[in-house]
């Protein structure tokens, strides 16, 4: 698949929330061990959840918030991909990164200022998850492995803390998407591999989110 198409198929789905935040649960080591139909609920209430801790700072100033929690802001060269880091006390934003990201998408989609204002406000839902308590604590704990009734192990799906931390940011920059498209449309873009398994990616997912509301 070209590149032109495949980036025309990415941005009609855009924002379509739900397609990303699957995909992100998808990269979950646990994400095997869940059952088909609990899938949704984990990235459906991920979503949610990054949406009502935002609702808490609709009309905050953000960058107040972050200075208020001892949060210094930086920036620093984390490589190509990443674009920001947390440490507690400290977020580290890598321009390099989010000016690759303004450069791939059409100019209107989105201003560089609005995607550093989402990396900081990824970066700030982290920093609260820690007064907070982690994200992950909200969703049952699925088994990875049993050995009769006594010997069960468990895990935390990690991946809700990105997909709530994403809405979360998607929220507060009023950005047009989750900002884990990015990755995935700057995957399509450099792949070709990848863009050639787009659609029917896409499509299952899409047919995954139907069966799923029905
Ligand atoms: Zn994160």
């Amino acid at each position: 698949m070209d590149w032109e198409p495949a980036k025309q198929l990415l941005l009609s789905k855009a924002a379509e929330d739900r397609i990303w935040a699957y995909l992100e649960l998808q990269q979950d080591l646990v994400f095997p061990k869940l059952a088909r139909e609990q899938r949704w609920v984990y990235a459906a209430g991920a979503l949610e959840l990054g949406a009502q801790w935002a609702a808490d700072f609709k009309g905050v100033d953000l960058l107040a918030a972050v200075g208020r929690r001892g949060l210094v802001l930086t920036t620093g060269d984390l490589g190509q991909r990443l674009r920001a880091a947390y440490a507690p006390g400290s977020i580290t934003i890598n321009r390099r990164a989010l000016e690759r990201i303004c450069q791939a998408l059409p100019a209107h989609f989105l201003t560089y200022q609005q995607l550093e204002r989402a990396t900081i406000a990824h970066e700030f839902f982290h920093a609260l998850e820690e007064e907070r308590g982690c994200v992950d604590r909200c969703f049952p704990a699925v088994t990875i492995w049993k050995l009769g009734p006594w010997r069960v192990r468990t895990a935390r799906v990690r991946a809700v803390r990105e997909i709530a931390a994403h809405r979360f940011a998607k929220e507060l920059a009023a950005l047009p998407c989750l900002p884990i498209f990015f990755d995935w449309f700057l995957l399509a873009e450099s792949s070709p591999d990848f863009r050639s398994s787009l659609p029917q990616l896409i499509g299952e997912v899409e047919d995954l989110l139907k069966n799923s509301a029905t």
